[in-house]
């Protein structure tokens, strides 16, 4: 049934949003004034905004509609129980906790069910998680599958668990020291891949058989159905909808960063099944958050969240989401420019070590082609390579990952086709010239997470 018609967007565009057109010249001197960095860059000198998907989709008018019935009650917002009904008929979860976003709920979850030497096994990391993650005295262990690591592996449900990693550890230090076993739909520092249902399920059956709970990062959980309905055997006569619900129906509880396939701008909470962890985090709300029917957000937040949610999970809208992402993907792949594959569902991701062999890691490869774009054309993109890496805390080298990528990350809603077409010319100029990229050298760096506001001079 979904494969009747293509993926055009189910919705027209009611009120636009100018953006500049630059000239080479000025985006030379915006860019050296940014040090070669594109966070330092403001948004005003940006065309095509690929930076993140996070807090940047476009909302509904029946969104902006609900901002307007906000319920700015300190206690008891109307918002809220429509928000926590949502999360029980869409996402099967019982008892919810608001946050302003994703990372309070993930600060919460940690301190309550982490103790100090416990192991937290997960599907690759993600920054905030981790840090949560030890900072409650955790350390993370990644039980992704292999493929998962390799930009050029097609294996279609990337962001699966290997259980053999998975039970190793449990031989190895015990179940009591795993509290949860942390899994991500979609994985984002995988490249946006998918975990498939078959896979939950065989981790549930295995951490049934130890008392081990999962939870579950569900920030990009559309998206993941929708690549089960796409590629898992049973699952293309399922909606978008149900596969969600069962997906979540395998879990003990969530995190959730509304700020990405909820189509807020900002949002998120914490949802569990159990009593007792509600009880705690309700409690603990209060502390960092606020009280707990809006935890860090204003009625009309979350009434616009409870909508986004349920347009978030209709077939129509995931397919066209996630088509005009792999619509980019494919061009570039027709174009011959090397990227991470599968293509992901949130954005596409250029593989710059292939982009540029000629580029030591030293030299920051994918820092030189995120500036060599945005010169081109204006269109910004993030660095995930060797600068996001950061040093060794024991050595003081750079950490080299294998991985040195430019994320183009694609908003919910924002950009047309048309975008997407100039996004990969310039992305097929720059690599036409790119025997003359010759790589970068840091000229200031800062102490912590040092992609932010590091400096740059071109070689
Ligand atoms: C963005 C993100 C988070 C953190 O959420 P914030 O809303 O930015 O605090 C956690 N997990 C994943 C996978 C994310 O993409």
């Amino acid at each position: 049934m979904h494969n009747k018609h293509s993926w055009a967007e189910p919705y027209k565009i009611k009120m636009i949003e100018p953006i500049v057109m630059t000239t080479k010249e000025f985006r030379q001197k915006a860019l050296k004034e940014a040090g070669y960095n594109t966070f330092l860059l403001r948004s005003k000198d940006v065309y095509i905004d690929l930076l993140t998907d996070s807090g940047t989709s476009a909302m509904s008018d029946r969104q902006w509609a609900g901002i307007m019935m906000g319920d700015e009650a300190y206690a008891g917002s109307r918002n809220f129980y429509h928000l926590e009904k949502t999360i029980q008929d869409y996402y099967s979860y019982k008892y919810i906790v608001p946050t302003h976003q994703g990372r309070a709920a993930e600060h919460m979850l940690s301190q309550i069910l982490i103790k100090k030497g416990d192991y937290v096994p997960g599907n690759m990391y993600f920054t905030t998680t981790k840090l949560h993650q030890e900072m409650a005295g955790g350390t993370f262990v990644d039980i992704i599958v292999d493929e998962a690591h390799d930009p050029d592996s097609l294996y279609k449900f990337k962001g699966d668990v290997d259980l053999n990693k998975l039970q190793k550890l449990i031989d190895k230090v015990g179940a009591e020291k795993i509290p949860y076993v942390s899994i991500a739909s979609t994985v984002n520092m995988a490249g946006g891949q998918p975990m498939s249902m078959a896979n939950l399920k065989a981790l549930r059956q295995l951490t049934n058989k130890y008392g081990i709970k999962i939870m579950h990062d569900m920030t990009r959980i559309a998206e993941n159905a929708f690549m089960i309905q796409l590629n898992e055997e049973g699952y293309a006569d399922k909606t978008v909808s149900e596969i969600v619900y069962e997906f979540n129906l395998l879990t003990d509880g969530a995190t959730m960063s509304a700020k990405k396939d909820a189509l807020v701008n900002i949002g998120g909470f914490l949802a569990v099944n159990d009593y007792d962890t509600f009880d705690k985090a309700r409690n603990m709300v209060v502390v960092y958050e606020g009280l707990h029917t809006y935890g860090g957000m204003a009625g009309r937040d979350m009434e616009a969240l409870a909508i986004g949610i349920k347009e978030s999970v209709q077939d129509d809208h995931i397919r066209a989401r996630v088509g005009q992402v792999f619509y980019l993907g494919q061009k570039l792949l027709d174009m011959g420019v090397p990227i991470v594959k599968p293509v992901g569902t949130h954005g596409v991701f250029l593989d710059a070590k292939a982009f540029l062999p000629h580029v030591s890691q030293d030299k920051f490869p994918a820092q030189s082609l995120a500036a060599e774009l945005y010169l081109d054309s204006g269109v910004r993109a993030m660095e995930r390579g060797v600068v996001s890496a950061g040093r060794n805390k024991k050595t003081g080298e750079h950490n080299y990952p294998k991985l040195e990528l430019v994320r183009l990350t694609i908003p919910r809603r924002v950009y047309t086709q048309a975008h997407m077409d100039v996004i990969a010319e310039s992305v097929q100029r720059v690599f036409e010239k790119r025997d003359s990229i010759n790589g970068m050298k840091m000229i200031y760096e800062p102490e912590y997470l040092r992609f932010f506001q590091a400096r740059f001079e071109k070689l």
